[in-house]
């Protein structure tokens, strides 16, 4: 099959808007003209003059579409296309005169669809059936899948000897608008949001290298929930063009542990970086483990070869890396804010290396739990003074968009202070302990050191660690 093209989406409030949008488009090879949006729609004007070919839309309201007029005057308008030699013409499945319409083409140049916005329907395979027996020379199926492995029916769909486009909407459907060649899609679609989940063409030709996806093409990701601020994919993938890889790194978020595995097994997902809620829970699938992770009793890293999952915990070394030099860690006293997945690791990290720890919570026994894991104690706040070298903000006070606060009220008065937050990366806890006159370090120090420890573990490269920090401030 040949690569997958790329259908650039737009739509304008009018059909002289829709045209200035649709001149303005770069890197597409089709483009999709929603004139369903425009109040005033009209075909001559959205075809005359395009240098780009188009897929002229007419969108029923009962499909998802902006469309008010008639079933009979939306057929004109199709008609219309087809008469002017639009390129490609989408018709939906359920529209009554759908066959007519495929039949006065012979299928040619018709791309029939059906929309489904709330889940992935059962009758899926039965349904693409259908639309293949109608001639139409593309079938378009755009679902919502609800979790990572709902793509997966998807996957069954592709037909190398017939034109399909598979999308899953939403955040868990990413996979299928990146890995088209993976699902065995013809395109797939770009733009601001026209379809739920629907990403901007810059991203998708920048950030993922769309253009570079083949079937072939390695699968790596981050798995957890939330994703959609995640700057690890801007990094990893930076990364990868630096290496020359052939790989694409995409946020997977799953609705369980249990279906992140289901997902990437049926993928051949090759790695994958874990974060809340699942690094205890995918330390528990993993079929290996290192000390590190362990002793933290969670993970952040996965690799898939041999046959199984073997996980790993970057945070350790990600934090250590930017204290190097900077505060010797034997003996140093260090006061640890928050008790949470976070904390666990810093706990590790420091009390691996001889610092005497204590960890600050709000509920005291989880904070002495956390500190067994680096020899220390619990307490309860506040933070005495004259009690720290360190103090390590593992808490998410201060982020945004609550910019104006801050975990730590006592007097700075130690050495050091270290904020696991990067955004804001100069939180205000930063600010005050470098007015006071203390060293500071920002989370994003952590965040690039433990992702270049995870690529150099997939891909056997150290990638440039400012080239990650350029990536990860870019996309913050
Ligand atoms: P977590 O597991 O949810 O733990 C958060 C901890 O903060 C809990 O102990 C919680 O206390 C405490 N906390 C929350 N709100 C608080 C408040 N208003 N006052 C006092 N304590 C409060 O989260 P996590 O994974 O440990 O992450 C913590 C922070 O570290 C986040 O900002 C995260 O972005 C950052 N982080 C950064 C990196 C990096 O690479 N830079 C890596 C990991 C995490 P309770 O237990 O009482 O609820």
């Amino acid at each position: 099959m040949s690569a997958p093209l790329l259908v650039v989406t737009v739509a304008a409030p009018t059909m002289a808007e829709l045209r200035l949008r649709r001149d303005a488009v770069v890197g597409a090879d089709l483009i999709e003209l929603r004139i369903d949006q425009a109040a005033d729609p009209d075909v001559s004007a959205a075809l005359s003059g395009r240098r780009t070919p188009v897929v002229v839309t007419c969108r029923a309201a009962f499909e998802g579409g902006g469309f008010r007029g008639s079933e009979s005057e939306r057929l004109k308008i199709l008609q219309a296309a087809v008469a002017q030699g639009a390129d490609y013409v989408d018709v939906e499945f359920s529209a009554d005169f759908a066959l007519d319409l495929i039949r006065s083409t012979g299928g040619k140049g018709i791309v029939v669809s059906s929309h489904h916005f709330d889940d992935v329907p059962s009758d899926l395979s039965e349904r693409v059936r259908a639309m293949r027996a109608t001639g139409a020379e593309i079938v378009k199926v755009a679902v919502y899948p609800r979790a990572l492995s709902d793509n997966l029916r998807l996957l069954s769909l592709g037909d190398p000897s017939r034109k399909t486009v598979l999308i899953g909407m939403g955040p868990a459907g990413l996979a299928t608008r990146v890995l088209a060649a993976h699902f065995g899609s013809c395109w797939s679609y770009a733009g601001d949001g026209h379809a739920p989940g629907q990403i901007g063409a810059s991203r998708m030709l920048g950030e993922f290298r769309f253009r570079e996806v083949t079937s072939r093409t390695g699968i790596y990701g981050i798995t957890g929930a939330p994703l959609a601020h995640s700057v690890s994919p801007a990094m990893h993938n930076a990364a990868f063009r630096a290496a020359g890889v052939d790989a694409v790194y995409m946020p997977m978020p799953a609705a369980s542990a249990e279906d992140f595995i289901t997902f990437a097994n049926a993928l051949g997902v090759k790695g994958a970086s874990v974060t809340i809620p699942y690094k205890v829970d995918l330390f528990g699938k993993a079929d290996t483990t290192d000390d590190l992770s362990r002793a933290v009793g969670a993970i952040n890293t996965l690799r898939h070869d041999g046959g199984q999952w073997h996980g790993r915990n970057t945070d350790v070394a990600g934090f250590l890396a930017p204290i190097a030099g900077r505060l010797p860690l034997q003996g140093a006293r260090v006061a640890i804010l928050g008790s949470g997945g976070a904390a666990r690791g810093v706990a590790v990290a420091l009390g691996s290396h001889g610092s005497v720890v204590t960890v600050y919570g709000r509920d005291r026994s989880k904070a002495e739990e956390v500190a067994r894991l680096g020899h220390g104690r619990g307490a309860s706040y506040p933070v005495p003074p004259k009690s720290w070298d360190l103090l390590v903000n593992a808490t998410p006070v201060g982020m945004v968009p609550h910019v104006d606060e801050t975990p730590f009220d006592g007097e700075f008065d130690g050495r050091v202070v270290y904020d696991l937050i990067y955004n804001p990366q100069r939180t205000r806890l930063l600010v005050e302990a470098e007015a006071a006159g203390c060293d500071t370090i920002g989370g994003l120090d952590m965040l690039v050191a433990q992702a270049v420890e995870q690529s150099d573990w997939w891909i056997g490269r150290r990638p440039p660690v400012d080239l990650m920090r350029q990536a990860a401030q870019a996309s913050l």
